[in-house]
């Protein structure tokens, strides 16, 4: 297939577009001006006369910060730049969409009503409701409250964790640069746009360099993060740049060449494990022996305690957790059905010892294959039909 006909099919089935605008689209290098945003709600608007369409934007901080004295360090500072930020980037956009006859909505979130399974879900209704009202949702993380240890790190990740809530079809990343390059092109002549690419395809990671921090956070290994969270969803991504003038018609001329289109599998995981693989932060980490770690990623069964050699963190009952092979890579997650303290004590143990090592009768498995996921590997064409 061409790289149009790869495009043309992705966009064929997309009813459904997460946009995520940066920081840096949207202000000067000084966090000064927003002179693009009117442009680009312009774009959206088009394109949401045809498609149902979420925002995901940055900028609340870099909004904030001219107006906010004092030492301009720290995460209270950029909390507080993010509460006098927000509400002026909201009206931006709430004037402009206006223009075109649309409302929006403001959609705060934290990675903690993201990673409690009952918050998730009505994260997902509510969305859903204003998709229905054909309102624009515009979601930002509530950075005045995520400090962070709730927090989602950046808004690439957030962007994905938003696509895979509202079941989007494509995932739109906008920054201040075109797309993916094969090197550094201010640094490297030959530097070339990646026009197509599968998203897990592992020789990106290095093209996709070390994450920057610069107005907003990431840089282009944030976004590949992303794409590859999106992707394990069964969600397509591109990337471009949201300087370039009518960059939406663009991407969405299948014959035009812009961006870099990164494809997701055509399996995926069900939406729980993607949930438990992608959305949650593993609290700790068990380091499993050879059988176990061959038991689990090829033999599609529980982790039992005897495959356990040592445990590291402070988990609790029903706690996402790394699983880590003998040579130290991770290879699957899971919910685990014991502490930290009684998984300690029952790691290399027998299943008939675990009352009697832990005073009490639990479950035989210390992390159940329904609650596990192999990376990489276990995905699921149910997805779909899941809840
Ligand atoms: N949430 C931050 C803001 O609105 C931006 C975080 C990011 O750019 O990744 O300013």
């Amino acid at each position: 297939m061409s790289d149009a006909d790869v495009k043309a099919a992705l966009l064929a089935r997309a009813r459904r577009i997460v946009v995520k605008i940066g920081s840096n689209v949207l202000t000067d290098a000084d966090g000064g001006s927003a002179r693009r945003l009117p442009a680009l709600v312009r774009e959206l608007a088009v394109l949401g006369r045809t498609h149902e369409i979420v925002v995901v934007t940055s900028g609340a901080v870099a909004a904030g910060r001219s107006r906010l004295a004092g030492a301009r360090r720290g995460l209270e500072w950029r909390q507080a730049a993010a509460a006098v930020g927000q509400p002026t980037l909201m009206a931006r956009y709430e004037r402009a969409f206006a223009r075109h006859g649309r409302v929006v909505a403001q959609v705060l979130l934290t990675h903690a009503d993201l990673a409690d399974r009952r918050r998730y879900l009505n994260a997902r209704h509510t969305l859903r409701a204003l998709l229905g009202a054909r309102v624009v949702p515009i979601v930002n993380e509530n950075d005045t409250v995520a400090v962070e240890e709730l927090q989602f790190g950046d808004n690439d990740n957030l962007s994905a964790m938003t696509a895979t809530l509202v079941d989007a079809d494509l995932l739109v990343i906008l920054t201040d640069v075109p797309g993916l390059f094969t090197a550094d092109p201010q640094r490297d002549r030959n530097a070339r746009r990646i026009g197509v690419a599968a998203a897990d395809a592992p020789e990106l990671t290095a093209m996709a360099g070390p994450a920057r921090r610069g107005v907003g956070t990431g840089g282009m290994a944030t976004k590949l993060a992303a794409a590859r969270k999106a992707a394990a969803a069964g969600i397509g991504t591109v990337i471009a740049s949201g300087r370039q003038r009518g960059v939406l018609a663009a991407l969405f001329d299948p014959a035009r060449d812009a961006g870099t289109w990164l494809t997701a599998p055509a399996d995926r995981l069900t939406r729980r494990k993607h949930w438990i693989a992608h959305v949650l932060k593993p609290a700790g980490t068990l380091h499993l022996d050879a059988g176990a770690e061959r038991a689990v990623v090829s033999g599609g069964r529980s982790l039992l305690p005897s495959g356990v050699r040592r445990t590291e963190g402070e988990f609790a009952v029903g706690d996402c957790v790394r699983l880590v092979g003998p040579d130290g890579r991770e290879v699957a997650r899971g919910l685990v059905s014991y502490s930290a303290a009684e998984t300690a004590k029952l790691a290399g143990a027998h299943t008939r010892d675990i009352e009697r090592l832990v005073g009490y009768k639990g479950s035989d498995e210390l992390i159940h294959r329904d609650d596990l996921v192999v990376l990489d590997q276990e995905r699921s064409s149910r997805a779909r039909s899941e809840s």
